[in-house]
């Protein structure tokens, strides 16, 4: 193994994600193994510029495995996105002789991962953090498993109300950009609709859908509907429902931050465990400017610019499993 590597800086950025723990655990472990100090950045570029870093060791990390969140922090940095912020950032790197940072985070903790590696040298590695799974170069991104395992189970409960009342639930999951969160719900709880950002929906679909369930004489139904959907507000589209068929009692649930909660999935743990130690490892190999992903059960690295640019798409079939059993 090489030893251009001295001292190695882990950092989460952008929204938290259940795993992102285990994944500074699987970080921090395996550089101490290869004999490397390690430095957790709080708060990430936020703590970087402000000089807010903690020596890591064993202890530092024990009982975080099955905890939620992060206990680095993490924030959104408006300053990271000046050169004058990074070149701070990466001068509190270079005091500790720190020449290399794992960052666990989403595709715009990347962009920024990039900025300081080209800028100042600093060589950097990402591990996919977002529960949104939507990075090219891996199959599932840490915290999306839990994530979906929360929204299950909160729309199998929304499911016994519903059916003891004859209600139509609209139910909003997490997803601006991006509908996987939606549309594997959407599959795993029988969604009658699926409302994605990916795909313009029209009201004449899904008054269809609803015709087509009271036809069935379904008496529970729900609609999955991803935050940035071209529908609009899910009140605005409860509203339009209301209107179409006011015979119909409609409900709205949010669910919000409980999706970004929780202690971590088995499958969400060992993700993290081992993209984190591959990250390690890979920046000891010399490997930079690259992702650790997992594709097919193996680890894989992308290149942090195609894991940022390149978007995997939906399944669309996913969605025509999803209507055909609901109906
Ligand atoms: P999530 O997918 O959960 O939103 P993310 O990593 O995409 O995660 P962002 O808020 O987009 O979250 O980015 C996190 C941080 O990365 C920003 O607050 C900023 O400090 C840094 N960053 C993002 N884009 C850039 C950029 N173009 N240049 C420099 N830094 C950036």
């Amino acid at each position: 193994m090489s030893h251009e590597i001295n001292n190695i800086a882990v950092l989460t950025s952008g929204g938290d994600a259940p795993g992102m723990n285990a994944a500074i655990r699987a970080v921090t472990r395996t550089a101490l193994y290869h004999g490397r100090r390690v430095y957790g950045v709080y708060r990430g570029y936020e703590g970087m510029i402000e000089n807010d870093l903690v020596e890591l060791n064993t202890a530092s990390v024990k009982h975080i495995l099955a905890q939620g969140g992060t206990f680095l922090k993490s924030a959104r940095s408006q300053e990271f996105r000046t050169p004058e912020g990074r070149a701070k950032a990466a001068q509190n790197l270079k005091d500790r002789d720190i020449d290399a940072l794992v960052v666990i985070g989403g595709d715009g903790s990347f962009t920024g991962a990039l900025k300081l590696a080209d800028e100042h040298g600093i060589k950097v590695i990402g591990v996919p953090g977002t529960i949104d799974n939507d990075l090219y170069g891996t199959d599932f991104t840490i915290g999306y498993d839990t994530a979906t395992n929360t929204v299950i189970e909160s729309v199998d409960k929304i499911r016994d109300t519903a059916s003891s009342h004859n209600r139509l639930f609209l139910v909003e999951v997490m997803g601006r950009d991006t509908g996987y969160i939606a549309a594997s719900t959407g599959l795993a709880t029988g969604a009658l609709s699926i409302i994605l950002p990916e795909k313009k929906a029209t009201y004449e679909e899904l008054f269809a859908d609803l015709k087509s369930a009271q036809a069935h004489k379904k008496t529970s139904n729900i609609i999955m509907v991803a935050e940035g959907n071209h529908l609009g507000d899910i009140f605005e589209i409860a509203a339009a429902v209301r209107n179409e068929f006011p015979e119909m009692d409609v409900k709205v649930t949010t669910l919000g931050h409980t999706q970004r909660g929780g202690s971590p999935t088995t499958n969400d743990r060992v993700l993290a465990s081992v993209l984190g130690h591959y990250a390690v490892k890979g920046l000891l190999e010399g490997k930079q400017k690259v992702m650790a992903g997992m594709i097919n059960q193996k680890v894989v690295f992308t290149s942090l610019e195609n894991a940022i640019s390149k978007t995997t798409e939906l399944d669309e079939e996913m969605l025509t499993i999803a209507k055909i059993l609901a109906t």
